[in-house]
C-alpha cells in the first residue's frame, strides 16, 4: 500500500553539503569539481538557464553547456519550459529530473521504513514493514516491499538503493560494524540488497544520514561545527567539524552513547556497563517508567510519550530522568567538540516544549566556559534519515563519495615498543 506524504515546502527539497565538499574535492579533476558546481546551482536554484547557470558559477559558458549535456544525458537534469522575455532570446530553463528517484530503507531493531524519493527530496512512496530479529528474513520482507514500489513507479528511472542503519558501517567495506539494538551480526546486507534488487546500493548510519538531511535542506547553512544526537532505542551520534562529516577509522566516529557515564550502570547492548545510552534512550525512559509502574511494563515509547503529555506522573518522571541525562551527557559532547548547535532527533522530540528546556538547563549548567552551544531539533522527525540515505545516492558522484571510495590508509611509524 502506497501512502501519499505532505509535500516538501518548495523545490529545492535536497541541497548539497556547500563548504564540505569542496575541500573534498581538491584530488579531483577540475572538470568533477565544476559538474559538482554546476549540479549543487541547478538544485538550489531551479529553475534556471545556461546563462544564469554561468554567471552564477563563473564558468564559460561553453563549458557550462557541455556539463549540462552530460547531466542530461546521465538524466539527472532536465530541460523544461522556455522562459518567456518581452525581447531578445528565450533561454530554455533547466531543473533536476524529478524523473529520476532513489528507493529509501530506514532500517530500526523492529520496523523498518521503505520509501521512493524523487531528486528533489519529495516522497513519492512509503510504507512501514514490520521487521523480525534475523536478518535474512527481515532484509527479504524490506526487498519485497521495494520490488512493489520500483513495479508500481515504473515510469521513472532508478537511481539506487539508500539505506539507514542503526548503527556504524564501515565506509570501505560497506559493512555493518556495529550495531549492538540490532544484532544482525556479520550478515552481507548491501551483497543481499544488490543480488535482488541489481542496483548500486550505499549504506549509512542513521546518525549521519540525519545530519546529510539536515546539510542538504540548507538548514546548517553558515554553520561549521555541529553534532546531532539520535535518540531512540540506542543514543547515536554525528558530527560536522569545520565543514565536514567526520567518519574517521572504520565510520566510528561519534559513538557518544557508548561513552562510559558509570561503570556500576546497567549492561549495555554493547557488552559494557553504565553507557550514555543505558540513561539517556527511550529505552532508559521505559525502564524507569518500569520501576514506578513494574505491572505496566510493556508500553512503548510513543505511548509513554502521550501519557506524559495527559500530564501522567510517572510518565512525566521517567521521561524528565532521561532529558536529564541526555542533557547531562551532552558535556561531553562540547567538551569534545564544542560545537555551534546541537540538534536532537528521534523519540523525545514529539514532546520538545516540555523537556527541551530540561535538556538546555542540563547543558548549561555544565559548561566549561562560554555560552552553550544552540539547541534545537531537526527539521524533518522520522523522516530525516530516508532524506539523508537518499542523499547519500545522490552524491555517490561527488567530492563526498569519490574521496570515501578512494580513501587509502595512510602509514604512519609504529609506537617503538620498549
Ligand atoms: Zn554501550
Amino acid at each position: 500500500m502506497r501512502s501519499s506524504t505532505r509535500p516538501t515546502p518548495t523545490t529545492r527539497g535536497i541541497k548539497r553539503i556547500d563548504l564540505a565538499y569542496v575541500q573534498l574535492a581538491t584530488s579531483e579533476s577540475a572538470r568533477d569539481i565544476n559538474r559538482d558546481v554546476v549540479l549543487e546551482i541547478i538544485r538550489s536554484q531551479q529553475p534556471v538557464s545556461r546563462a544564469d547557470l554561468a554567471r552564477a558559477s563563473g564558468l564559460q559558458p561553453s563549458t557550462v553547456s557541455s556539463i549540462v549535456e552530460q547531466l542530461i544525458a546521465e538524466k539527472w537534469v532536465k530541460e523544461g519550459a522556455i522562459e518567456r522575455r518581452p525581447r531578445g532570446r528565450h533561454p530554455t530553463q533547466l531543473a533536476l529530473n524529478d524523473g529520476l528517484v532513489i528507493l529509501t530503507a530506514d532500517i530500526r531493531p523492529k520496523q523498518a521504513i521503505v520509501a521512493l524519493l524523487d531528486l528533489n527530496g519529495r516522497f513519492l512512496a512509503r510504507e512501514v514493514v514490520p521487521l523480525v530479529s534475523e536478518p535474512e528474513i527481515a532484509i527479504n520482507k524490506i526487498i519485497s516491499c521495494m520490488k512493489a514500489m520500483r513495479a508500481g513507479n515504473s515510469n521513472h528511472s532508478f537511481e539506487g538503493i539508500g539505506i539507514s542503519m542503526p548503527g556504524r558501517v564501515d565506509s570501505e567495506s560497506q559493512r555493518l560494524i556495529l550495531a549492538p539494538n540490532l544484532k544482525w551480526g556479520n550478515f552481507n546486507i548491501k551483497g543481499a540488497f544488490e543480488k535482488e534488487m541489481r542496483m548500486q546500493v550505499e549504506l549509512t548510519n542513521a546518525a549521519n544520514a540525519a545530519l546529510l538531511a539536515e546539510l542538504w535542506s540548507g538548514r546548517l547553512d553558515g554553520i561549521r561545527n555541529a553534532v546531532l544526537i539520535t535518540v531512540s532505542e540506542g543514543v547515536g551520534g554525528a558530527i560536522l567539524a569545520n565543514g565536514q562529516i567526520v567518519t574517521s577509522r572504520s565510520g566510528l566516529a561519534g559513538e557518544f552513547g557508548h561513552s562510559p557515564i558509570d561503570p556500576t550502570g546497567p549492561l549495555c547492548g554493547c557488552g559494557q556497563h553504565g553507557c550514555w545510552e543505558v540513561f539517556a534512550s527511550s529505552n532508559a525512559a521505559l525502564r524507569y517508567y518500569a520501576e514506578i509502574h513494574p505491572e505496566k511494563a510493556s508500553v512503548n515509547i510513543h505511548e509513554l510519550l502521550r501519557l506524559g503529555e495527559e500530564e501522567d506522573p510517572a510518565a512525566l518522571a521517567a521521561l524528565t530522568r532521561q532529558a536529564t541525562w541526555l542533557g547531562r551527557g551532552l558535556r561531553l559532547v562540547t567538551a569534545a567538540l564544542s560545537p555551534e548547535v546541537i540538534l536532537i532527533a528521534g523519540d523525545i522530540t514529539t514532546s520538545w516544549s516540555r523537556f527541551g528546556p530540561v535538556i538546555q538547563a542540563e547543558l548549561e549548567a555544565t559548561m566549561l566556559a562560554g555560552d552553550a552551544p544552540q539547541l534545537g531539533i531537526t527539521n524533518d522527525g522520522e523522516f530525516a534519515r530516508l532524506r539523508g540515505a537518499a542523499a547519500v545516492v545522490l552524491q555517490r558522484h561527488s567530492g563526498y563519495q569519490r574521496s570515501r571510495l578512494k580513501a587509502t590508509k595512510a602509514k604512519i611509524p609504529q609506537l617503538a615498543s620498549s
